[in-house]
């Protein structure tokens, strides 16, 4: 028998957003029918898992209970209490690595501490993610399902209001991906046999289907990352033309442990900057501006391709999330926290470790981040990694008329040409919120109030 508890109420438990409560919906759905298949019951239940792991395991009569270890800052204690609850009434606790490559307190320092440079950190994690990935098991063929004792309440899905009650927003996510372990696999197989030659380059350019776009499915456990590791580390082999491209990728898995490791070790990275300096940054306060970002209307095609991109389908390619972030905590000079808490709750992939530690990284407080002056010009960016136009064509297609020359910058076109492309600008598509350069330099002279005072790190 196999339990899921859907948490709740656990102290300094971070919301599920409305994108993840949409997947974990499909995944349970896709666990429940194979699960079913194989004669095992999926049992479903909802609150504390203090109080459910053990209740379940007594009616159930449970020899012994496994599990995927997590790292969260809320669920480490609480499965520390469910493992010495289970162990005080005599039944068999044991937990297992799943979601990482390498569990976070396994990657340590020369003096035996945790890393805040990603460099090293991925040179110590590398040999060890080599071994952990060898060691990746097929499925087993059988699953042992043991009856339910009679009177056990399976639970039902449809009880737990996951997908949108009012509108459905969710069509364009249902179409764009397919939840579960099968569309994992199918991922990971597409990606290591049509996109992993030539990643390195590739998958800078949002246009491409140059990633793998598994990042949904690892954050669901509905596969490995050391599975995924081991793939490309296999396609390398079979043709050592790869190789560089699969240290690229594995680089980027890398990342995501690196998340994993800063988050473990550093518990309130989703919330407080990690350079305490920052904590005095004038951030602004302007409801219209936030509105335009979250919409894609700010009037810089390449930011509100990204946003709308990231609202249709619930994932946005790693270029543009780094440029929509930039604008969002630089050129409007939003609070980090604003731009995090909106890819929680639109992002089919939002992750606690990774999506704090990604927004860090862009507004240059967190470790290891950007500096701060590095500002990405949405226009630069948009002619560079979308030169072509059909990233912004596909999702602003108001402005798709326009020659690649004004595409990225649509205020300079000159009157005829605009009219030629069917756009009033202010009217058919905004005009710029901000200026870049005004912006530009509004952001550096905040920046440079706070870095009078020191880092503070
Ligand atoms: C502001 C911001 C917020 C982000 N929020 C999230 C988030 O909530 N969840 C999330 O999974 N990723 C997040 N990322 C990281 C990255 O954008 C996505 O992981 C990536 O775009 C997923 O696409 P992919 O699976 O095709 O990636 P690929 O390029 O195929 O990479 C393979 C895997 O490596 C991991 N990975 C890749 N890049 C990063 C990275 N920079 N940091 C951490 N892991 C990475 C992902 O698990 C990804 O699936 C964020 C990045 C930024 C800049």
């Amino acid at each position: 028998m196999v339990l899921y508890v859907l948490e709740e109420g656990l102290a300094g438990q971070q919301e599920l957003g409305g994108a993840v409560r949409w997947w974990l919906h499909q995944s349970l759905t896709d666990l429940q029918a194979r699960l079913s298949a194989r004669g095992v019951t999926l049992l479903l239940r909802r609150g504390d898992p203090r109080v459910i792991v053990p209740d379940v395991a007594r009616a159930v009569n449970a020899g012994g209970v496994h599990w995927t270890r997590r790292y969260l800052p809320w669920t480490c204690p609480v499965d520390a209490a469910i493992k010495a609850d289970l162990k005080a009434r005599g039944v068999a606790a044991t937990s297992q690595t799943g979601s990482l490559l390498v569990e976070p307190m396994a990657v340590k320092t020369g003096t035996g501490g945790p890393y805040k440079v990603f460099t090293p950190y991925s040179r110590a994690l590398r040999p060890l993610a080599d071994e952990a990935a060898a060691r990746v098991l097929p499925e087993p063929p059988a699953l042992t399902g043991a009856p339910l004792p009679p009177g056990i309440d399976t639970g039902q899905l449809a009880d737990w209001s996951l997908l949108p009650a009012g509108p459905d927003w969710a069509g364009g996510i249902a179409r764009a991906w397919t939840p579960g372990e099968a569309g994992a696999r199918d991922r990971l197989e597409r990606f290591i046999t049509a996109a992993l030659r030539g990643y390195g380059e590739g998958r800078d350019f949002p246009a491409r289907p140059g990633t793998s776009k598994l990042s949904p499915h690892l954050r669901f456990g509905e596969i490995s990352p050391r599975r995924a590791w081991l793939a490309a580390a296999h396609a390398a082999t079979a043709n050592p033309a790869l190789a560089g491209d699969t240290a690229k990728f594995q680089a980027e898995l890398a990342w995501r442990e690196f998340a994993s490791h800063l988050l473990y070790h550093f518990p309130t990275l989703p919330v407080a900057n990690w350079k305490a300096s920052f904590d005095r940054f004038a951030w602004r306060d302007d409801p219209a501006g936030l509105k335009a970002w979250q919409t894609g209307q700010t009037g810089y095609p390449i930011v509100d391709a990204g946003m709308r991109e990231l609202w249709t389908t619930g994932w946005m390619h790693n270029r543009v999330r780094m440029i929509v972030g930039s604008f969002l905590v630089k050129h409007l000079l939003f609070d980090w926290r604003a731009g995090e808490a909106w890819f929680r709750d639109t992002l089919v992939d939002a992750d606690t470790a990774n999506n704090a530690a990604g927004w860090q990284w862009i507004a240059g407080c967190g470790a290891d981040a950007a500096p701060y002056f590095r500002i990405f010009n949405p226009v630069s960016q948009g002619e560079k990694f979308d030169g072509a136009g059909a990233y912004v064509r596909r999702w602003v297609p108001e402005i798709a008329r326009l020659p690649d020359s004004f595409l990225h910058k649509p205020w300079e076109a000159p009157p005829l040409v605009l009219s030629a492309a069917s756009i009033r600008l202010g009217v058919t598509y905004p005009r710029p919120v901000v200026d870049h350069a005004r912006a530009r330099q509004r952001a550096l002279d905040t920046y440079a109030a706070i870095k009078a005072g020191g880092d503070g790190e």
